[in-house]
């Protein structure tokens, strides 16, 4: 079997909870027990939320942790210009299109219509810019609107036909990406998005195993369609359980109290918090 390849993706807009640090180790892990690698990339394409000072504290929270990755680590910023000539590649097939509505704009449109059918994380886009002539485009991105680009998912889910993808252990799952409609690849404020950042940065990096929580496990439809519409290699998938709070809340950027660094300052040892991160030695 090819070697294992995990990795673990914060996104540094926040010191690390124990939430982070249980799918960090839970990554680790994985690639320990199959003898395999372990890497650590930055996800901070959300430039108005992530900070280098975040990044800093994180670097060093999962040091402290114990933990080792492969360097160079990888930061999304840096990779900007590849994402965009993906988004280049699919509008030159016609699998995408500007859209410029604003949030306000998709809550009307979704409020105004009696059966707005909904997706694993709420309304769908209402499909407002996919029927625009590309006379009207153009004309839109002369005068300057700003736009972000959306996949036209049933277009693309017919082109590749059904998919399926395997979560580690467990049965042969099928995807479903049309359900999500039609998800933005490329950012108002950045060419590029989580899905698509996500999905090409793995297969670049050849990971093999994408572990990450179960609140993320709908994304995997997406990704999976992202993979075949762009011919990558498929990892495999194992989605682990969310950390809750005393009163069952799922751990939050709130949750302070519950971050590494304030557990570490308040005297707690490395392996106290890993334990607390449901790996105890
Ligand atoms: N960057 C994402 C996050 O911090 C995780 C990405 C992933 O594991 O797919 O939530």
């Amino acid at each position: 079997m090819a070697d294992v390849v995990t990795r673990f993706a914060p996104s540094p807009t926040g010191h690390l909870h124990l939430g982070h640090a249980h799918s960090a180790l839970f990554a680790w892990h994985r690639a320990q027990e199959a003898g395999g690698r372990f890497l650590l990339r930055i996800e901070d394409i959300d430039l108005g939320r992530c900070r280098p000072e975040f990044e800093a504290a994180i670097l060093e929270d999962l040091a402290w942790l114990g933990l080792t990755w492969e360097e160079p680590v990888r930061r999304q910023s840096e990779r900007l210009a590849d994402y965009e000539a993906v988004l280049d590649r699919l509008t030159d097939e016609g699998l995408l299109y500007p859209c410029f509505c604003t949030r306000k704009e998709i809550e009307a449109e979704v409020a105004a219509s009696a059966a707005a059918p909904h997706g694993p994380e709420g309304p769908l886009y209402p499909g407002i810019c996919r029927g625009r002539s590309r006379l009207e485009q153009a004309r839109r991105i002369a005068e300057g609107a700003a736009y972000a680009l959306r996949l036209d998912v049933a277009a693309a889910a017919g082109l590749v036909g059904p998919l399926t993808w395997e979560e580690k252990s467990q049965a042969t799952v099928t995807a479903e990406p049309t359900s999500h409609g039609d998800v933005v690849l490329g950012r108002k404020d950045v060419r590029s998005s989580y899905h698509l950042a996500v999905t090409l940065d793995d297969a670049d990096q050849g990971v093999t195993l994408v572990t990450r929580g179960e609140d993320l496990r709908p994304a995997t439809d997406v990704h999976r369609l992202l993979q075949a519409l762009l011919d990558l290699p498929v990892p495999v998938w194992q989605h682990h359980g969310l950390v809750f709070d005393d009163s069952g809340r799922r751990l939050a950027k709130r949750h302070d109290a519950l971050s590494v660094r304030a557990l570490r300052d308040g005297g707690k040892s490395p392996a106290e918090v890993r334990a607390m991160a449901g790996f105890p030695d």
